[in-house]
């Protein structure tokens, strides 16, 4: 990855790529962070009927012309998950697992998936909750952890995790999961994971120890790794400012940290395709006067 990039974007929804093309076709040097599928949310709508010049596409075939798009101006997506975003005055420094990357602006375009935080997780967060296994696993030597996965994807980093601690149970917090059918091994190759299929309730400490309140009974750990699709963005960007539930913004989709915009569905209703992908391009826009302003 490079040194430092004119404009990072998180996301690769409609309000992610849309700003990527935008501040591509102005030749700023671009870091999109996402999934190379573009985003579940526009991959699993079965029919979309209000998306101007496609009257009626599938998702599939939506995040297809997306992606297709991308691949016609040159920008790559790079599939990995944003930990932690700090603003350090002239630029903006992000957490990806182990690594650091620097951008002089940021567009946060990481939709609306996060959901109420457990009682006790914010308290804890730091101090044994953790929302990234690859980025505090090497914390976990030789130590007991707790990861519920919201999505099976997540099975990869209680994997990595489990390398290194001395036992993980694996909580399968699947949305729309049989999980009756699902096996009660899902890590024949790691004997050292638990997978219990309990919800995550609680979180408490008790005699220097992590307890984490499930539907069925408690299980006391060294940490708790909650894996889920986003996290709230006050906890990704610390100091970020919020109205509700979402990011707070300007008509120019500036937040209140100088350089860092957002755009999509995080930024509030209608929850819509070409909303994100409106504000995606305003973003990218502002991102450009900004740097502009910076010279
Ligand atoms: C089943 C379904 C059907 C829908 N049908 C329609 C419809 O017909 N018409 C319509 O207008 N709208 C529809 N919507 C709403 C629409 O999906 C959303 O409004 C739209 O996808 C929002 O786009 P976005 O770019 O803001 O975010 P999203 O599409 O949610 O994309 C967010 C992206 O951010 C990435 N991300 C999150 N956190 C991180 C991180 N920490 N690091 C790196 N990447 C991260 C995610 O992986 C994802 O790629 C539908 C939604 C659903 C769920």
């Amino acid at each position: 990855m490079e040194q430092r990039y004119d404009i990072a974007i998180i996301g690769t929804g409609p309000a992610g790529i849309s700003a990527a093309i935008t501040a591509a076709a102005r030749n700023k040097r671009v870091l999109l962070l996402g999934s190379t599928g573009s985003s579940d949310k526009v991959s699993k709508a079965h029919l979309i009927r209000n998306y101007p010049g496609l009257p009626e596409i599938s998702g599939d075939a939506l995040a297809e012309h997306f992606l297709e798009h991308l691949k016609k101006m040159d920008i790559q997506i790079t599939d990995r998950k944003v930990a932690m975003i700090y603003a350090m005055g002239a630029y903006f420094s992000l957490q990806i697992d182990q690594d650091f990357v620097e951008a002089s602006t940021v567009i946060l375009a990481s939709g609306v998936s996060f959901g109420k935080s457990l009682p006790g997780e914010d308290e804890n967060l730091g101090r044994g909750v953790s929302y990234c296994a690859t980025c505090d696993a090497a914390l976990y030597r030789g130590k007991e952890a707790v990861v519920a996965g919201y999505a099976p994807k997540e099975e990869s980093d209680a994997r990595f995790l489990a390398e290194m601690a001395e036992k993980v149970v694996y909580l399968p917090v699947y949305k729309n999961a049989d999980l009756e059918a699902m096996p009660d091994n899902l890590f024949p190759d790691r004997p050292n994971i638990e997978v219990r299929k309990s919800r995550p309730k609680s979180i408490s400490k008790r005699d220097g120890r992590m307890v984490l309140e499930t539907d069925e009974g408690e299980i006391e750990t060294d940490g708790i790794f909650l894996l889920r699709e986003s996290v709230s963005p006050d906890k990704l960007v610390p100091g970020l400012v919020l109205d509700g539930n979402h990011v707070k913004v300007d008509r120019a989709m500036a937040t209140n940290l100088p350089g860092f915009f957002a755009a999509g569905d995080i930024t509030g209703t209608p929850y819509q395709y070409i909303k994100a992908a409106g504000e995606g391009n305003v973003a990218a826009l502002s991102a450009v006067s900004y740097l502009d302003r910076q010279k």
